[in-house]
């Protein structure tokens, strides 16, 4: 294949925050992340304010072909719905698949359901899936990777097509997650604190560093920070990540657009 006839991906962010209180003050967006790949426009984790910052970064909603939940904490999901609306023109166009763990499908155990029934039955297929499951969106393959979070159902990602891309989601860094996302072209990472700060159940940079090592990406994007990740120090981290690891590591902002 020519180099120019190359596939890639592309990928959008809707916003670089996490944690509560980016997110309850919005210091930084928390619409989730956009994929394009193979002909397939999958929306992750839409959280609180996703409709707004799709408008604002000029993503079409109504172009999505997927939308996909890795579990039920508000700031993964809090749009979904609405999101499957402008997939499917408002429920009057039955398209689009939606993913998400058991939790955000069927509900349980204390957590509601993320989808109404309305909304499951506006798409054209949807899928609950465990670790270590695999489906497909068209030409992607999507494997659901297991977490070490406070939903304990709660699943990561790995999109394979032209490209391979790593999304653990939530959760803190342990033994053995690196078997998951072996040869992954690009991996981003849900990184809510700096090295010094451990928060049990959510990954900072030391174990971002620990995983990209383990891993190897062709790149990594840092993402969902928690407000000790701002004023810079997103950045710094993420250059000491590239200086230990010898990866590129890239600090999201909100609306940056990478292709991978
Ligand atoms: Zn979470």
């Amino acid at each position: 294949m020519e180099k120019s006839e190359k596939m890639t991906a592309k990928i959008t962010f809707l916003g670089s925050g996490g944690s509560r209180f980016v997110v309850l003050t919005q210091a930084r967006s928390s619409g989730g992340w956009i994929l394009e790949m193979d002909g397939e426009i999958l929306h992750i984790d839409p959280g609180p304010g996703a409709l707004a910052a799709a408008k604002k970064y000029k993503v079409n909603l109504r172009k999505l072909t997927g939308v996909l939940v890795s579990h039920t904490h508000t700031d993964h999901y809090t749009n979904a719905e609405l999101v499957v609306e402008a997939m499917t023109s408002g429920a009057r166009i039955k398209r689009g698949t939606v993913i998400g763990n058991k939790y955000a499908i069927r509900g349980g155990d204390g957590h509601h359901a993320v989808f109404s029934s309305f909304h499951l039955n506006a798409v054209s297929n949807y899928k609950a899936l465990k670790p270590g499951d695999e489906t497909n969106v068209g030409r992607i393959k999507i494997t659901a990777t297991p977490t070490k979070h406070k939903d304990e159902k709660g699943i990561g990602f790995v999109f394979e097509g032209s490209v391979k891309i790593g999304y653990p989601s939530d959760g803190m860094y342990f033994n053995g997650q690196e078997k998951h996302f072996q040869g992954c072209d690009c991996l981003i990472l849900n990184c809510l604190r700096p090295r010094s700060d451990n928060w049990p159940g959510h990954m900072n940079t030391r174990q971002a560093l620990e995983l990209i090592k383990k891993t190897k990406p062709g790149f990594a994007i840092l993402q969902h920070f928690g407000m000790k990740m701002l004023k810079g120090v997103s950045f710094k981290e993420a250059k000491w990540i590239e200086e230990e690891s010898g990866i590129k590591t890239i600090a999201a902002k909100d609306g940056m657009k990478i292709t991978v």
